[in-house]
C-alpha cells in the first residue's frame, strides 16, 4: 500500500497501538514527538510485535509551536491527530490544557489543509460529550450531545481542553478557510488494553492503582470502557470508509461501576487478591480527602453518577463490535505485571 499516514503523539498508549496496526496493514507510517528523544524507544517498544518496527518514521513537532508541521504533513492521504496533553493531575491553569489542545488540533489542521491532506481523524473523547450538563445529563450520551465547557462546576480542565479543541477543529473543516478538508473525530470513554510499552497513559492507573493496593476503599464512581485495539480499529476505519467524514464516534463497550473492575481483577489475579479492597469508600470521605490531596477533585464530579453511553454508531458505521470490558480490564492488568510496571 502506497498510503501515508501521520500519527501525532506516538509516543502515547493509543498512539502507539493505532501505528502498529497501520504499519501492520501495509501502511507507510510517520509518527510525530515533540523530541526525537523518544525515538528509540518507541521502536523498542514495537519491536517485539511487528518486524515493521523500523519502517517508521519519525519527526520532531510540538503542539505548542508551528515549527515542524509541514514536514510533519508533506505527502500524507491522512492524518490522525491523537496527541493532546492527558495529565493524571489537575493542572493550576485550565489554560495548560486548553491552549496546546485546540491550538495544537488547529496547527494540524491548517498543515494538513495546506498539504492537500484528504482527511484529518481527530482523537477528541466523551470528555467532550458528558460534562457540564448538571443534573440534566441526558441518557444515554449520544454523538449528538456536547459538553458545556463555559460550566465549571460538572467539569473538569481536561473535558473542557477536549471539547474546545474538538470544537475548534470541526469549526475550521466548516469555515471557508478549512473547506475541502475532511474531518472525522473519535470519542472514546476510558482506553485500557495491553499496554505495548513501559509509558502507561493516565486511564491504565486505575488498574495499576488496584493491583498495587495504594486504592484502600473504593469510590462510587463509573467507568465507561473500551480496549485500546477497538479504539485504534476506530481510527482507522474512520480514516478510511467514505460515510464516516462528518462524524462523530463514540468508542465504548460498556459501563462498570469501579467495584465491578476490582471484583474482576481480584478473580483473575489471586496472587495479588488481598490488596485489592472490596468495600466502598463513602462520597463525604472522598469529598473531605480532595480538599488535602487535589488529583482528587478531578473525580468528584463524577461520584455516584454511572454513565450511560451509546456505542450504536460505532457498530453500524464503523462494524466495530466492541471486545468486552472484562477482557481489557484483564488484559491490562497482564500487561503491567509482564512489563513489572506493578
Ligand atoms: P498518552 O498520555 O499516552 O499520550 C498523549 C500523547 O500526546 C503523548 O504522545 C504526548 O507526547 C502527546 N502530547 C501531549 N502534549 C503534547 C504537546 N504539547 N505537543 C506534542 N505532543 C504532546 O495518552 P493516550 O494515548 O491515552 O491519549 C491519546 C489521546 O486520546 C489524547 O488526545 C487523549 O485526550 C485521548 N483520549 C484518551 C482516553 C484514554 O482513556 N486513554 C479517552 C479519551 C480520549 P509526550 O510523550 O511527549 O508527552
Amino acid at each position: 500500500m502506497d498510503e501515508q499516514v501521520l500519527v501525532t503523539g506516538a509516543s502515547g498508549f493509543i498512539a502507539l497501538q493505532t501505528i502498529l496496526d497501520l504499519l501492520e496493514q501495509g501502511y507507510r507510517v510517520r509518527g510525530s514527538v515533540r523530541s526525537f528523544d523518544k525515538a528509540e524507544q518507541i521502536r523498542e517498544t514495537l519491536r517485539p510485535h511487528t518486524p515493521m518496527a523500523d519502517m517508521l518514521e519519525l519527526v520532531e513537532a510540538s503542539l505548542d509551536h508551528d515549527r515542524g508541521w509541514a514536514a510533519a504533513v508533506e505527502g500524507c492521504q491522512y492524518v490522525l491527530h491523537i496527541a493532546s496533553p492527558f495529565p493524571a493531575e489537575r493542572p493550576k491553569d485550565a489554560d495548560e490544557l486548553i491552549r496546546p489542545a485546540r491550538d495544537g488540533a488547529l496547527r494540524v489542521l491548517k498543515a494538513s489543509k495546506a498539504a492537500g491532506v484528504s482527511r484529518v481523524v481527530l482523537t477528541s473523547s466523551m470528555a467532550a460529550i458528558g460534562y457540564g450538563w448538571g443534573k440534566n445529563r441526558p441518557e444515554p450520551l449520544t454523538e449528538e450531545h456536547w459538553s458545556n465547557p463555559d460550566e465549571l462546576k460538572d467539569n473538569t480542565p481536561y473535558a473542557r481542553s477536549k471539547t474546545i479543541a474538538e470544537k475548534a477543529a470541526w469549526d475550521f473543516v466548516n469555515s471557508a478557510e478549512g473547506e475541502g478538508l475532511e474531518l472525522a473525530v473519535i470519542n472514546p470513554v476510558g482506553v485500557l488494553g495491553p499496554l505495548l510499552g513501559k509509558d502507561v497513559s493516565t486511564s491504565t492507573q486505575i488498574i495499576s492503582q488496584l493491583l498495587a493496593g495504594s486504592v484502600p476503599r473504593l469510590p462510587k464512581l463509573s467507568f465507561a470502557l473500551v480496549d485500546v485495539r477497538d479504539v485504534s480499529a476506530a481510527h482507522i476505519r474512520a480514516m478510511t470508509l467514505p460515510e464516516a467524514a462528518g462524524k462523530r464516534f463514540i468508542v465504548s463497550d460498556r459501563t462498570l461501576w469501579m467495584t465491578e473492575i476490582a471484583d474482576i481483577l481480584r478473580k483473575a489475579f489471586a496472587e495479588h487478591a488481598e490488596r485489592i479492597p472490596e468495600k466502598e469508600l463513602p462520597n463525604w470521605s472522598l469529598r473531605l480527602l480532595a480538599n488535602v490531596n487535589p488529583p482528587l477533585k478531578n473525580v468528584l464530579p463524577e461520584l455516584g453518577k454511572f454513565r450511560v453511553v451509546s456505542n450504536e454508531r460505532m457498530k453500524s458505521v464503523l462494524e466495530i463490535n466492541p471486545t468486552p470490558a472484562e477482557v481489557a480490564i484483564k488484559e491490562t492488568a497482564r500487561s503491567l505485571l509482564d512489563l513489572g510496571l506493578v
